[in-house]
């Protein structure tokens, strides 16, 4: 069956709302190659939206599971738990950057840890206000939704959200918002919105991800730690997109000075696996009463089998170094092309969390350019993805673990994909 035809059977068996990006169809992968049904090969630059920072079956991953597939694959932690849960949870609160003693509930989707990390800050604080940025993803659940900062498409037809969310301006030079911009906005929300003492938590991502690979200044960071002190609310750092190497530490918090009370994971946690977790000040974690979280494939056996093989290959194999090292590359690479490139208007990122961004020739934001370039760049066999709250952003989630020649390659193949799509636009704004 070749892709055409798997495509007219998608189209007639699935809702348009599952947006679908490619239009072939995956057939085996391998660390930083998809080959489709047909036999293509494609450098994968998307990683699953940012879920293979070890890459696709990671020979340990693919171990790990496969040892735990022949002992047991389901009893629901919270029926008959097992040992390797409680281990990853052990080493996730070793892991996270939060002060004092940690604890570690497990879930399975990023949304399901945003939904959960919320719940525990209302449960401690006994408040319901949470604020969120604009911009900003947290997932496609009612409440996560709420928290979202992007209403196309996400948001739209789907409404009403959960009340008491509120959104700040997050910091961006390139749209001319700065720290002191979000800063007195949030003065202005607690005048005119929601005073202090009604409000649970505040979330952020430490860099956007779906909105555009926006870093968080460290004065940001600082300065809403200290609003969070002085008026007893939560600061709850959403690391789905940002956790597990992606950065160059294993979270993007460890980039700051100060601490969140929770941290948010999933995506990398546990290599293509769903699987997902918050992790916070044990006495925060422990508010909600007995019963109060969880779900039936919370901590999933295979899932936790893989996590562990994940953390255990990001340390033996440094892919935390590798993940410097291949960023200041690609930024590196970007940053030349933007010096001859007007289109390009801005590279930035942390580690390996790396983004260009793009103007039309008419000085706007232009999603239509980013679109070509990842159809050239497709067409080389180059899976790009997109970002941006005007879609105009590409991001570059290679695998930490993609062989120094394939990725070099793939520059290459970005370099005339940008060739050709910054002519076909210049040739049209001519
Ligand atoms: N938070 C962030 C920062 C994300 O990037 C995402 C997914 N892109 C989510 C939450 C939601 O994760 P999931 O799709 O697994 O529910």
């Amino acid at each position: 069956m070749n892709n055409q035809q798997i495509d007219q059977r998608r189209t007639a068996a699935a809702p348009r709302g599952v947006g679908v990006m490619c239009n072939f169809y995956a057939d085996r992968a391998e660390n930083a190659t998809i080959w489709d049904v047909e036999g293509r090969a494609f450098t994968d630059f998307a990683a699953g939206i940012a879920v293979l920072n070890t890459g696709h079956r990671h020979p340990k991953v693919v171990a790990a599971i496969h040892a735990q597939l022949d002992r047991f694959t389901h009893t629901s932690y919270q029926i008959v738990p097992y040992e390797s849960g409680v281990a990853l949870m052990e080493r996730i609160n070793a892991l996270a950057p939060i002060a004092g003693p940690k604890k570690t509930a497990l879930f399975s989707t990023g949304a399901e840890a945003v939904e959960n990390a919320i719940k525990i800050a209302r449960a401690h604080t006994g408040r319901s206000g949470v604020i969120a940025f604009g911009g900003g993803f947290h997932g496609r659940t009612m409440m996560t939704l709420a928290l979202t900062g992007k209403v196309a498409p996400y948001k739209i037809g789907f409404g009403p959200f959960p009340a008491e969310v509120y959104h700040l301006p997050f910091p961006n030079e390139v749209h001319g918002v700065s720290v002191q911009d979000s800063l007195d906005a949030l003065t202005q929300l607690f005048k005119c919105d929601v005073e202090a003492r009604r409000v649970a938590a505040i979330i952020i991502e430490p860099v956007q991800g779906e909105g555009g690979f926006n870093v968080a200044p460290a004065e940001l960071m600082v300065k809403l730690r200290e609003v969070c002190d002085a008026n007893g609310i939560l600061l709850i750092a959403d690391e789905v997109q940002t956790g597990f190497g992606r950065t160059g530490k294993m979270f993007a918090m460890e980039h700051h000075t100060v601490k969140p009370d929770l941290i948010t994971m999933a995506k990398s946690l546990a290599g293509g696996m769903p699987l997902s977790a918050v992790c916070g000040r044990a006495e925060v974690m422990d508010a909600p009463a007995p019963g109060g979280l969880g779900g039936t494939y919370a901590g999933n056996p295979l899932a936790v089998a893989a996590s562990h093989a994940v953390i255990d290959a990001l340390v033996e194999e440094k892919l935390l170094e590798r993940s410097v090292q291949l960023g200041a590359r690609m930024q590196e690479y970007l940053t030349e092309w933007r010096e001859r490139c007007p289109a390009i208007r801005d590279v930035r990122g942390l580690g390996s969390m790396v983004a260009a961004e793009f103007y039309g020739a008419d000085g706007q934001p232009s999603p239509t350019l980013v679109a070509k370039v990842q159809k050239e760049a497709l067409d080389r066999g180059l899976l790009l993805l997109s970002c941006g709250v005007y879609g105009n952003v590409i991001r570059f989630l290679y695998p930490l673990t993609i062989p120094e020649a394939q990725f070099e390659a793939a520059l290459v193949t970005l370099g005339e994909a940008l060739t050709a799509a910054t002519q076909a636009d210049a040739a049209v704004a001519a």
